[in-house]
């Protein structure tokens, strides 16, 4: 394996006429509804750098959505997923089982908040570790509701679509979506309508009130929140308000389920962002960071709730592949090898002071928030309505393609740049980074 060196270098437009010519293959082969944020196609990848076939190499503020926090050519995941590779690639969980498989678990029951005992189930993507979180749920209670919040995004399943909060492009056209799922409203304190200092006691109160008088508490299964929630706009729930609704979900015997698959695995700084306000979930699905790009989700969770579905009710053909397995040891390596959550707070303390710099000179900054190296500008027309700005969003996230930093957006209005680089990124490129977002406001 050849470094790629980590350095930001153009040589042709984005996309160059390597990329355009696979463009158009693409366009002939691939199906339509699968998109593509920027049409660059990789060549390798690793530490802060995608370089593409054109030879160009971009800063990667995007890690393949929070997936690639280690890299995405890490040594340790390269080095333990060609061993297995090499060894078997798989035999099937649900056949003959394999060491790795029970290692990942071991990790998990380590790694996830609380001291109780635990125990977790693989699977293949984040949405079907969602979907075995409500099985689950729903075996343990025998209640059937489940509820979810304002800009929830758990997935593209039939399940996980209901339980997704926003329509385009996720649902639309794509029903009619799984019954009894519930939908109410989340802390988000920059649009609360009393205001940010009020949001989490009122929000959780509502949320109660809600739960309590639209479902009857005794029929809900599980309540499901991102503790900082992902494609909805990096929404980080108000103060008070995750700890107000894990409080009423155990008074009330309803399975609280953390959704950690965007949030998880160091990217907020700690292992896991319910940590930041000590709350311990009853179910805890992960997938993205997990595994340093190979496909790998997990519900993680207490014992005696993840032992209630019948045996042979949960699993799946390759859940929990050998090779996925190796490679989330590897990456799980590196994470307590280089202290990868240090590594997000101080991408954070790089972060912070020069985006609220720029929210002193420009105006579309509505609100700057995130924790770690998940990091987001919510832009909008004009300060005082708040009204959202998607298309300044779009313009700022074209100008940082064009000048070779790749950075995504997101939110339920389409208004969210967001930043998520490899918690490996190096500062040079992180800083380097930050001035090409400045340039692209400038221009703006
Ligand atoms: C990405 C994501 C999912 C879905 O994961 P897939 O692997 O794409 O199925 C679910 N929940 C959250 C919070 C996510 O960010």
């Amino acid at each position: 394996m050849t470094a790629i060196p980590q350095e930001r270098r153009l040589v042709t437009a984005i996309p160059g006429p390597k990329s355009q010519e696979l463009q158009a293959r693409r366009t002939a082969a691939v199906a339509g509804g699968v998109g593509s944020v920027l049409p660059v196609f990789a060549a390798r990848a690793g530490g802060g750098i995608v370089e593409d076939v054109d030879g160009n190499r971009l800063i990667d503020f995007g890690s393949g959505i929070a997936v690639t926090s280690v890299g995405a050519s890490a040594e340790a995941v390269v080095r333990r997923a060609s061993a297995q590779l090499a060894d078997f690639t798989h035999t099937c969980f649900m056949v003959t089982p394999y060491e790795g498989y029970v290692e990942v678990c071991e990790r998990l029951a380590e790694l996830t908040p609380g001291d109780h005992a635990k125990k977790s189930a693989l699977f293949n993507s984040g949405a079907e570790a969602v979907e075995n979180a409500v099985k689950i749920a729903r075996s343990y209670t025998r209640r059937q509701a489940v509820v979810v919040f304002d800009h929830g995004y758990h997935g593209r399943t039939n399940l996980t679509m209901a339980l997704t909060s926003k329509n385009m492009p996720y649902k639309n056209g794509f029903g009619p979506f799984a019954p009894e799922i519930y939908r109410v409203p989340v802390a988000y304190g920059y649009r609360w309508p009393t205001g940010p200092e009020n949001c989490g006691p009122e929000a959780s109160a509502q949320v109660i009130d809600q739960i309590s008088k639209q479902i009857g508490a005794d029929n809900v299964a599980a309540i499901i929140i991102e503790p900082l929630l992902g494609e909805g706009g990096f929404i980080e729930p108000a103060k008070g308000f995750l700890p107000a609704l894990a409080r009423f979900a155990r008074e009330n015997g309803i399975v609280f389920v953390a959704d950690e698959i965007q949030s998880g695995f160091c990217r907020t700084g700690q292992w896991f962002a319910c940590e930041d306000e000590g709350v311990v979930p009853d179910l805890i699905t992960t997938a993205k960071g997990i595994a340093g790009g190979l496909p790998l989700a997990a519900v993680t969770g207490r014992a005696e709730i993840m032992d209630a579905a019948h045996s042979g009710g949960l699993g799946g053909t390759y859940g929990g592949n050998p090779v996925a397995c190796a490679a989330a040891l590897g990456a799980i390596e590196t994470m307590k090898e280089l202290d990868l959550a240090a590594k997000a707070r101080r991408i954070e303390a790089v972060m912070k002071p020069r985006l609220a710099a720029l929210s002193e000179k420009y105006d579309v900054i509505g609100d700057i928030r995130g924790r770690g190296a998940m990091i987001a500008i919510e832009l909008v027309k004009d300060r005082a309505t708040k009204e959202p700005n998607p298309e300044a969003t779009a313009a700022l996230a074209k100008a940082c393609h064009a000048a070779g930093l790749l950075v995504l957006t997101c939110g339920t209005y389409g208004n969210v740049l967001r930043f998520l680089p490899p918690l490996v990124i190096g500062e040079d490129l992180l800083t380097e980074g930050l001035d090409i977002v400045e340039q692209a406001f400038s221009a703006l």
